[in-house]
């Protein structure tokens, strides 16, 4: 069984409804390539001025890559998005758009990271008991989100999952929230 109500309870979050901008992501620039040259040949392939875009953060790839993920103008990132890739030092690179539905890894909980994380107890992505995920014995897979959703929401989702896979319903309907309050103007 997991422990949803004393989780909830230790997790209180105010989640006001704002609105965000769209946000992109570059593929597999090399880490000796630093953000600014990266931003500045996007910013002249789309024609935009200078410091028009700005990084976010990079996530690992593959190797000695990384993904740079980008914010601007929404009119500016469309332009990236329509473009679909950029040359850099005479390779391509092709261009997303990036859906940031961050999951925290202490308490598995969507909308904050880690180190912003009020939980006091660990979750298990992969069971949902308490402990922290990488000590994880149990062979059965069941998702807290999920489980949570059920309980606190009425919903009825099959919880027979681990919190980090990718069809998890709980995780496709924080891409449909984070979708809407997306901004393209
Ligand atoms: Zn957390
Ligand atoms: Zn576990
Ligand atoms: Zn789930």
């Amino acid at each position: 069984m997991v422990q949803g109500n004393q989780r909830l309870a230790e997790t209180i979050e105010c989640k006001k409804p704002s609105t965000r901008h769209p946000r992109c992501i570059v593929y597999d620039i090399p880490n000796g390539i630093a953000d600014v040259e990266v931003l500045e040949v996007l910013e002249l392939t789309i024609g935009a001025p200078k410091d028009s875009l700005k990084p976010s953060f990079r996530i690992k790839g593959r190797g000695d890559c990384s993904h740079l993920v980008i914010s601007g103008r929404p009119e500016y990132i469309k332009f990236l998005l329509n473009q679909k890739k950029v040359l850099i030092n005479w390779k391509t690179h092709s261009i997303k758009e990036h859906f940031s539905v961050r999951r925290c890894f202490k308490c598995q909980r969507y909308g904050h990271i880690q180190t912003k994380c009020l939980s006091s107890k660990h979750y298990c992505a992969h069971c949902g008991h308490e402990h922290q995920t990488k000590y994880c014995r149990n062979n059965l897979e069941s998702c807290i989100n999920c489980h949570e959703e059920n309980t606190q929401k009425g919903a009825r989702f099959n919880i027979d999952h681990s919190a980090s896979h990718n069809r998890c319903p709980t995780y496709l309907k924080e891409i449909a929230r984070y979708r809407m309050t997306l901004q393209y103007e």
